[in-house]
């Protein structure tokens, strides 16, 4: 079978839809946890699929180093290496050997970079990253892409548009035809609405089973995020999903939904939740601070999840200040179950046509802010 995008509803420019892949289907919009080396770190792969995600991302520039595509090949693909049976994504490499900065050369074949396990030396082009997502088995994959560091200049952000542009045909000739397997573009153009649509018109005339904006979420903040997102997506196929890389805090997606984005994938629950923050209805809260020492109540009197159902604040407090393992296990739990309820919320209202009130009611709770110390 093809992957395949169903429209099911529209609300404003929200959407809510259904990409269906051999391995299950993904309600949209849809949060992808980030499971970069092999593992939702801190998550069994069912309790991933517990909080409600549909699909992992995994990151081919980690695991191309260790433990290898051709290792995680032999060893009958990465579904079966990291337990995980539903679809995976894998981003393209690109993202994290340009950060490599004075680590890496770039030229028009591609990217030699060095290792920053042991300094071993290595190539990434668009034709090897389509071939360590095949060995992978990734069900989604992503062009090789250049993003350039902000902050630059037009023509450095023209000139790397176009390089990504060449690449992403050079990708989908790498890809060939490989049915049940989707391979997405990556829009750049930085800030620059011309430079945006030259990109989607590029890629279109390609064309791919999906489409990602490249180049956010790389400090730029908010605004000028949305600001990007208020023209960018409508320059793209309205029956192709499109997919915000690297996104975000829960104002970040939700923002990013209501302007027409169907995929997201982001460390911050996974990542705060190791460090001692949780993502609540009302906003943002940290488990380290002492207010919580001897408070008996759950972390979130209306959620679900185990975090919530079974330990109080003062456990939670406890158990990370001890540095114990359960404390990044059930605050990654906690987070990420936010997020699916995050998403599953938004998709209601966009099939209910009320999008509008729950951005309402979602911002209203955070303006609240955490119930107060006892
Ligand atoms: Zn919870």
């Amino acid at each position: 079978m093809r992957i395949g995008f169903s429209r099911l509803a529209q609300d404003g420019k929200a959407r809510a839809g259904v990409i269906a892949t051999p391995r299950g289907e993904v309600m949209t919009p849809a949060f992808m946890p980030v499971g970069t080396a092999g593992t939702v770190k801190g998550m069994l792969p069912g309790s991933v699929a517990a909080t409600g995600a549909q699909i992992v991302l995994g990151n081919t520039y980690h695991l191309m180093l260790r433990p290898g595509a051709e290792r995680v090949a032999r060893l009958g693909g990465l579904h079966r290496f990291m337990n995980w049976q539903g679809p995976i994504l894998t981003d393209s490499g690109g993202f994290q050997v340009m950060s490599l900065a004075g680590l890496r050369k770039l030229t028009e074949a591609g990217v030699t970079f060095r290792s920053h396990i042991d300094g071993s030396k290595h190539v990434l082009t668009p034709e090897r990253s389509m071939e360590i997502q095949r060995l992978l088995g990734s069900d989604i994959v992503m062009c090789f892409d250049e993003c350039p560091a902000l902050p630059a200049s037009d023509a450095q952000v023209a000139e790397s548009m176009r390089l990504s542009m060449r690449w992403a045909a050079r990708s989908k000739e790498a890809f060939g035809d490989r049915p049940g397997h989707a391979l997405f573009g990556i829009m750049q153009g930085g800030v620059t609405p011309e430079l945006r649509e030259q990109s989607a018109e590029a890629l279109k005339e390609i064309g791919f089973d999906g489409y990602a904006v490249g180049g956010l979420a790389v400090g730029e903040g908010q605004e000028a995020m949305f600001g990007v997102l208020d023209y960018a997506p409508g320059f793209l196929p309205e029956d192709r999903p499109r997919y915000l890389m690297g996104v975000g805090k829960p104002d970040d997606i939700v923002g990013a939904v209501k302007r027409g984005i169907d995929m997201m994938d982001c460390v911050l629950p996974s990542r705060s939740g190791r460090t001692g923050q949780a993502w609540t209805r009302a906003g943002q809260v940290n488990l380290k601070n002492a207010r919580h020492a001897d408070d008996p109540r759950p972390l979130d009197e209306e959620c679900a999840c185990p975090a919530c159902r079974g330990y109080s604040r003062a456990y939670l407090h406890h158990v990370y200040r001890s540095g114990e393992m359960i404390a990044g296990m059930l605050l990654t739990w906690h987070n990420l179950h936010y997020y699916q309820e995050l998403m599953a919320g938004m998709r209601a209202a966009i099939m209910a046509g009320r999008f509008g009130a729950w951005e309402a009611e979602f911002h209203a709770a955070r303006a609240q802010g955490d119930i107060p110390p006892l």
